[in-house]
């Protein structure tokens, strides 16, 4: 297992951890972009979401889900953005599925 998110999600790399499951991991980005700045990923090793098949529906919907319970908990009321950057014209850097919650700041449109 040379993939850097399932080593964190298997707690082999240190992470600050903000909330787990059994199917998903939401951890600290080590390098923030916004007051709150926070990745979800699944457990299971899914390469981008370019690569996520139909059978992974409940598993997108619930990291989706997650994201927005997680910015319930951070009290980001006046808003965030989520995203998923994939593929490297989508800006991905780490090839293992994952969303970016972002707040506690405005946001700009559009996205660089
Ligand atoms: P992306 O560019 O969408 O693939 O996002 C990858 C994110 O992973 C970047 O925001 C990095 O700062 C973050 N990142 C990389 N390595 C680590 C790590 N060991 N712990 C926490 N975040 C990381």
């Amino acid at each position: 297992m040379s993939c850097i998110f399932c080593k964190i999600a298997a707690g082999e790399i240190p992470s600050t951890a903000v909330h787990e499951d059994a199917r998903i991991y939401a951890f600290a980005d080590v390098n923030p972009r916004a007051p709150v700045h926070i990745l979800i990923v699944p457990r299971e090793h899914i390469g981008s979401l370019s690569e996520a098949g139909a059978h992974h529906g409940d598993l997108l919907g619930h990291l989706l889900w997650t994201a927005a319970e997680i910015a319930r908990e951070k009290g980001l009321g006046k808003g965030y953005r989520v995203v998923i950057n994939s593929g490297p014209d989508g800006g991905q850097t780490v090839d293992h599925l994952h969303l970016h919650l972002f707040g506690g700041r405005q946001m700009t449109w559009p996205p660089g």
